[in-house]
């Protein structure tokens, strides 16, 4: 499907919601940026992402919500610090993984006080850090991380609030790799271990036990299993307070589904009619933390076509941007839509996109509507705002590429081209080879 322009599309509307359009003359473009400008301005490939589509994104959210549903924006999604910073002036919370997602979002300005601390591995040192910043929230994911964390913050004399991760055996009916919420996922505490593990955890030294979080996957594009789940969390709730204790917060996780060319996406007020329904009247205090779909739909891939080989009835398309630049369609199976930047004249040829690096998953997909591509054209992928950039590598000594952010006209580099020279200079030459040599291979900085 074409998510450009087209005649029944309101422009205004277009332009407001979708993060692309095209121009009067046919190029694509962000808010008013062209994107083969971009390309002359930063070189291919590289990530545009509109500051317009994430703002609306987020008020989204909170039109759909309400203003009493906290977001915590799942920062793994894209962690660049310009987009921490754009939702966190929007008064989005945060929702971190590792220390140095932490770190980003202290360095990007957004209040500490308002992270919750996500992962099924969090180590002694991430637990400190985390602690010393005073985070809102640690969801815990099994008894043992809770007695380390319970043994830290005593130490220190503090307490850490912590909500436990209910693993509800729910399949949320995503990709399987991005499936989170089943019995035997490596995600959460069995939701028959919580009523006896919850009295134990409250009573813990250094612990303050605030209520339950659950996560049950990404991509989700089905509400059922976001209601199924959220019954048995409000089930849950309930059992313990009969039991006596104390439920005040519930995390919802995030995991909402984005569209990625089908013309479909889940319903944000739908969503929010499953939480008031499930857990609208057990009066906690509510999150969400949403990555996907606050930031997914915001972002393009732009490449340039290096070469096109010729089949009988189709073409091998070799662009630069590689599985290392956007891993999704190797690790899922994930197509993104694909657009040329410029309108041609050529007539639709089928092609397979495919990059440079030396494996067979490296692909983007087949594609039969797009112009005959030759050297020189740019594509762009859509819907390339999430799990992007951020799961990128340097695979095949590629350095990581540009990212740019635009806003009403104007475009900033929020990520440089990564200098390979910063690739090699973590790299030291073993003594026992550097007697003649030196430990410093013959690297120029950058
Ligand atoms: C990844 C993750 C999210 C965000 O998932 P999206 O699909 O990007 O919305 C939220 N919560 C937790 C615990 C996660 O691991």
């Amino acid at each position: 499907m074409n998510m450009t322009t087209t005649e029944e599309d309101k422009p205004s509307q277009k332009l407001d919601r979708k993060s692309v359009h095209r121009d009067s003359v046919g190029i694509l473009s962000i808010e008013g940026v062209r994107l083969d400008h971009l390309a002359d301005a930063v070189g291919t490939p590289f990530y545009a992402y509109s500051s317009r589509a994430i703002t609306n994104a987020y008020q989204d959210f909170r039109s759909a919500l309400g203003p009493d549903i906290g977001i915590c924006y799942a920062v793994k999604a894209n962690g660049n610090l310009s987009i921490i910073a754009l939702l966190a002036e929007l008064g989005c919370g945060m929702d971190i993984v590792s220390e140095g997602e932490l770190q980003r979002v202290v360095a990007a300005g957004a209040r500490r006080d308002g992270v919750v601390f996500s992962g099924v591995g969090k180590a002694r040192a991430e637990i400190e850090a985390a602690l010393a910043a005073g985070i809102h929230q640690f969801n815990v994911e099994s008894v043992a991380e809770l007695e380390l964390i319970s043994a830290v913050a005593a130490s220190h004399g503090v307490e850490a609030p912590v909500a436990l991760r209910v693993n509800p055996d729910i399949d949320a009916l995503s990709h399987d790799k991005i499936s989170t919420g089943r019995k035997g996922d490596k995600f959460g505490i069995s939701i028959d271990e919580i009523a006896s593990l919850y009295p134990r955890a409250s009573a813990m030294h250094g612990i303050r036990l605030v209520g339950l979080a659950t996560h049950i996957g990404s991509q989700i594009t089905d509400l059922e299993p976001y209601r199924k789940a959220y019954k048995r969390i409000a089930g849950l709730t309930r059992h313990l307070r009969d039991l006596g204790q104390s439920v005040t917060r519930l995390d919802l996780g995030g995991g909402i589904g984005i569209d990625y060319g089908s013309g479909f996406k889940l319903d944000l007020r739908d969503f929010a009619s499953v939480i008031r329904e499930t857990v609208g009247d057990l009066n906690a205090e509510l999150t969400v933390e949403p990555g996907r779909r606050l930031v997914g739909e915001a972002g393009v891939l732009v490449a340039e076509v290096l070469y096109s080989k010729p089949h009988a009835d189709f073409d091998i398309v070799i662009i630069d941007a590689a599985m290392n630049d956007l891993l999704r369609p190797a690790m899922y199976n994930a197509v993104h839509p694909a657009e040329t930047v410029s309108p041609t004249a050529c007539r639709p040829r089928k092609c397979r996109i495919v990059g440079p690096v030396c494996e067979s998953s490296d692909a983007f997909g087949s594609f039969d509507h797009l112009p005959e591509l030759s050297s020189g054209d740019l594509v762009a992928f859509l819907a390339a705002g999430a799990y992007g950039a951020s799961m990128s590598s340097t695979y095949n000594a590629r350095p990581l590429i540009p990212e740019v952010l635009v806003s009403d006209g104007q475009f900033a580099v929020i990520r440089r081209r990564q200098p390979v020279e910063d690739l090699l200079a973590l790299e030291r030459n073993p003594e026992w080879h550097s007697a003649s040599s030196g430990s410093e291979f013959g690297v120029k900085a950058g």
